[in-house]
């Protein structure tokens, strides 16, 4: 899980126009959505703000597909509460798939709580607000059906860096057992082909220099669209866009990442060498129970393929401990699986049920204390792996896309005379560079970077030459 995200403040409209606070948890598609509903209210007059207490609208934006997501818009709405007693004009909203799966027992349960909608629902945002400004406390979240599900699109005058993430598909129709996405974000809906061609160009023409495709399992693109573009011809398409320096996807099903998609990233130039492949257990029979549809060998495989397409690739995965019945001897497997793998990074997690899944309907039977020490176990050998593989970049050159400022600069730290920037490698991974070349110049331009010291989970680096400007 990530930490919240807040959003950006408009200082220069602050004043005059009514403000959206929205704080963000979980993976990169609620990050876009939280973009999108900025997009929508931006259109009715609305601007952001960083900060709650200048808010006329909170909106929490949270996942529910790990966690204890309730517990935490809770959490964070009730710390808020004050500025609600302060300003009786101040609505909270839930958004996301927390919203989508408890609908109107949120508005039943929590009395501060105005309007509940679920991810389907945000360009009706501002017809929702006009019906709880006349008092009326409003849940909207019925799903479309796939032949009727419209995208928004992408106004690229929101988005204001180097970076940038595309949803091209939403949903998805493998039904693993653990999984709630295609509960609360339905069936596979892919975007046409050429509505995200026209995207991916009107952000390249903001200065947006790199694309981050999303999807739910985004390799499965335009399988619902037969005979219609698919997913490695679409990243062919994408990577020819002018202008566009790297492009990269999120994330990925081992079973739909097919030969020719891997071996595109020995080819495509414009494709960044970065693969999150959620694999989720070593353990063949645990992979079964999943529904995962592929088994361990196969999944080493396929990163066997994308390695030799792409010798350097950094590759990243996701683990359940302790899904229902996870023995000891399947546990170790997993085990096996990551020394065998040697991931650069991973996100793992325990197993934790979620309602209305297959897997919900089997006793959740391993205890928290055994998952909590098989978690200790799998992230203890995976630290290591982690610190083996980020240091081969001591010494080397790579190309870094700056992004900004660093976090240590922001926060008045390190850098307060030298400005320090952040930027990330192609293989996806954070540089910090002390440079006295403005922000303003450097933000957006690719550098080549001589790796000076590892950090602990990011590098540290010197510029040796900058992309003309
Ligand atoms: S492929 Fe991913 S999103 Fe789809 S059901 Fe499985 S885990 Fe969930």
């Amino acid at each position: 899980m990530t930490e919240p995200a807040t959003s950006r403040i408009d200082d220069a409209c602050a004043t005059a126009n009514r403000r959206v606070h929205v704080i963000t948890y979980g993976c990169q598609m609620n990050v876009y959505d939280s973009r999108r509903i900025v997009q929508v209210l931006g259109a009715e007059g609305w601007v952001e703000t960083a900060d709650p207490a200048m808010a006329d609208l909170i909106l929490v934006n949270s996942c529910s597909v790990r966690d204890r997501p309730e517990k935490k818009i809770l959490g964070t709405l009730s710390r808020l509460l004050p500025l609600k007693e302060a300003h009786p004009g101040l609505r909270f909203g839930v958004c996301g798939c927390v919203a989508q799966q408890h609908g109107d027992a949120l508005l039943d349960k929590v009395p501060y709580i105005d309007l509940v909608f679920g991810p389907d629902r945000i360009a009706d945002l501002p017809a929702i607000l006009a019906s709880t400004g006349k008092g009326l406390r409003q849940s909207r979240t019925t799903l479309d059906a796939p032949a009727d599900y419209t995208f928004l699109d992408v106004d690229p005058s929101v988005e204001t860096g180097a970076t940038s993430f595309l949803t091209i598909m939403k949903g998805c129709d493998r039904f693993c057992a653990y999984c709630i996405v295609p509960y609360v974000r339905g069936r596979q809906v892919s975007k046409p082909a050429d509505r995200v061609l026209a995207e991916v160009t009107s952000l390249v023409a903001v200065g947006v220099r790199e694309v981050t495709l999303l999807g739910q399992n985004v390799n499965a693109y335009g399988k619902d669209r037969p005979g219609e573009t698919d997913f490695p011809s679409l990243l062919s398409r994408i990577a020819g866009v002018p202008g566009l320096r790297r492009v990269r996807f999120v994330t990925s099903h081992p079973a739909d990442a097919d030969d020719r998609l891997l071996d595109l990233f020995g080819t495509l130039p414009a494709l960044a060498e970065f693969l999150h492949l959620p694999v989720q257990s070593g353990s063949d029979s645990v992979l079964a129970r999943m529904r995962r549809g592929y088994t361990a060998a196969q999944y080493l495989e396929r990163l066997a393929r994308v390695r030799r397409a792409a010798p350097d690739i950094a590759l990243s995965t996701d683990f359940i401990v302790g899904f229902p019945g996870e023995t000891d001897e399947e546990f170790e497997a997993t085990l096996r699986l990551v020394e065998e793998a040697r991931f650069d990074s991973m996100f793992s997690f325990k197993y934790s049920s979620r309602p209305g899944t297959l897997a919900a309907q089997t006793r959740d039977d391993v205890p928290e204390a055994r998952k909590a020490e098989r978690l200790a176990r799998l992230q203890t050998l995976q630290d290591g792996i982690s610190r083996e593989r980020l240091a081969r970049f001591l010494g080397r050159e790579e190309e870094v896309l700056i992004e900004g400022p660093s976090r240590d600069t922001r926060q008045g730290g390190r850098g307060k005379a030298i400005l320090e920037m952040q930027g990330r490698t192609r293989t996806n991974l954070t540089v910090n560079i002390a440079t006295d070349v403005p922000i303003g110049e450097a933000r957006g331009r690719l550098a080549r970077v001589r790796i000076d010291e590892i950090l602990v989970h990011s590098l540290r680096g010197t510029v040796l030459a900058w992309e003309a400007a």
